[in-house]
């Protein structure tokens, strides 16, 4: 609830002011958005990498879990190997491929790896113990990263069959433009994909291509499972977006604080390192305990907004590493403790991820996996 004081419980031992609301409903939510979207017997499995898209994995990877999904994808072995100590018995695909080195992690964690050229397998197939590694075959359709080219799939294939201690679940791609469902390199990619199945005698019961914005976009690209990750985190994925709430999806971070100090300004008094703002008017301005070591980015500087008392007031000034300052000079009723949020909701008004990711030129993925470690997670 906006502007009401939280009982006094602080988010945090030392009392700091500063959270990050995760609202697992919302992802519980937003995950059964995913599974409606596919048709039944198309595999879910949400990609939690980068530590849940930076908002803490084990609690998301948990809920996940319970809201149905057959399996999690991360990028990195240790990512996968937190998970398992935490328990988690699920399948784990292991999306960024082999690399050297990695082979008895793989093994011992029971990880299905994606793998992208053809040394890897031997690699793979040496490492193997009694029980079978199930792995992917990582195919470059045309995004122009990881993958086998289309002409070495085949050989590949016959490989990952023949080499003791495989077993091959099937082939995986990724789109390069799905984040404009109308682009035509995704049928490129995806007939390409096709023509590579049909080479190979391999169904398209075992493939996967779809990343959210090809799961909501494009039910011709979901063949038997399907890989969303920033949908989950209430983020559209498409490019430009007006916000996730727009297409169903429910925001799940709240970033919030309270207001630490209220500076009064007289015309012609600067603001902050540099002086980069001089104040044209007598002016309130307000010190916010969070800087670019929580996340907030220096760029936001004289661009960013935040929420206070429901409304949107202007950051002023440069962003330091521990604060920034804001123009409350409109809202006279404000006081010291007053709640800021940075991003989610306060009564009516919103800043999206999308908002913030606009502001400094970058997309809500970035957003979300530079929010600072510093910052208390606390899952609702
Ligand atoms: C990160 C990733 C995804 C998820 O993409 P979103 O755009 O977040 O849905 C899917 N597949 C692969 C291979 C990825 O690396």
């Amino acid at each position: 609830m906006p502007g009401r004081a939280r009982g006094g419980v602080p988010a945090t031992l030392s009392g700091r002011p500063t959270r990050l609301e995760v609202d697992l409903g919302a992802i519980a939510h937003n995950f059964s958005v995913a599974r409606r979207a596919v048709a039944p017997g198309v595999g879910v499995f949400p990609v939690i990498k980068a530590n849940g898209y930076g908002l803490g994995v084990l609690p998301i990877a948990q809920r996940l879990l319970d809201a149905g999904a057959d399996g999690l994808c991360v990028a990195l072995v240790e990512e996968a190997d937190r998970l398992r100590r935490a328990g988690i018995q699920r399948p784990i695909v292991l999306l960024s491929g082999l690399s050297s080195g990695v082979e008895p992690a793989v093994v011992a964690l029971h990880l299905h790896p994606f793998v992208f050229d053809l040394p890897a397998l031997t690699r793979l197939s040496q490492a193997a113990g009694a029980e079978p590694v199930t792995l992917f075959l990582k195919v470059n359709t045309g995004m122009n990263r990881l993958g086998l080219p289309t002409s070495s799939v085949a050989e590949a294939v016959a490989l990952a069959q023949r080499l003791p201690g495989l077993r091959l679940a099937g082939l995986v791609s990724h789109l390069a433009c799905a984040d404009q469902p109308d682009h035509p390199e995704n049928n490129r990619q995806k007939e390409a994909l096709r023509a590579v199945l049909a080479q190979t005698g391999l169904g398209e019961s075992r493939v996967s291509l779809a990343n959210s914005a090809a799961l909501l976009s494009r039910a011709d690209t979901h063949f038997a499972w399907v890989r969303p990750g920033i949908m989950l985190y209430g983020a559209s994925p498409f490019f430009p977006a007006s916000s996730g709430r727009a297409i169903g999806l429910r925001p799940v971070v709240r970033w919030s604080t309270r207001i630490l100090q209220i500076n009064e300004l007289a015309v012609g008094e600067g603001v902050g390192y540099g002086h980069t703002l001089t104040v044209q008017r007598p002016s309130r301005i307000a010190v916010v305990p969070v800087g670019y070591a929580d996340g907030y980015n220096r760029l936001l500087g004289n661009r960013g907004e935040v929420l206070v008392a429901g409304c949107r007031v202007p950051v002023v000034g440069r962003v330091s590493m521990d604060t920034i300052t804001i123009d409350v000079t409109d809202l006279p009723a404000v006081t010291i403790g007053q709640p800021v949020t940075l991003l989610g909701h306060d009564g009516e008004e919103c800043i999206d991820l999308e908002e913030m990711a606009a502001w400094r030129g970058t997309i809500p993925y970035e957003v979300l996996c530079h929010l600072g470690e510093r910052v208390p997670r606390v899952y609702l």
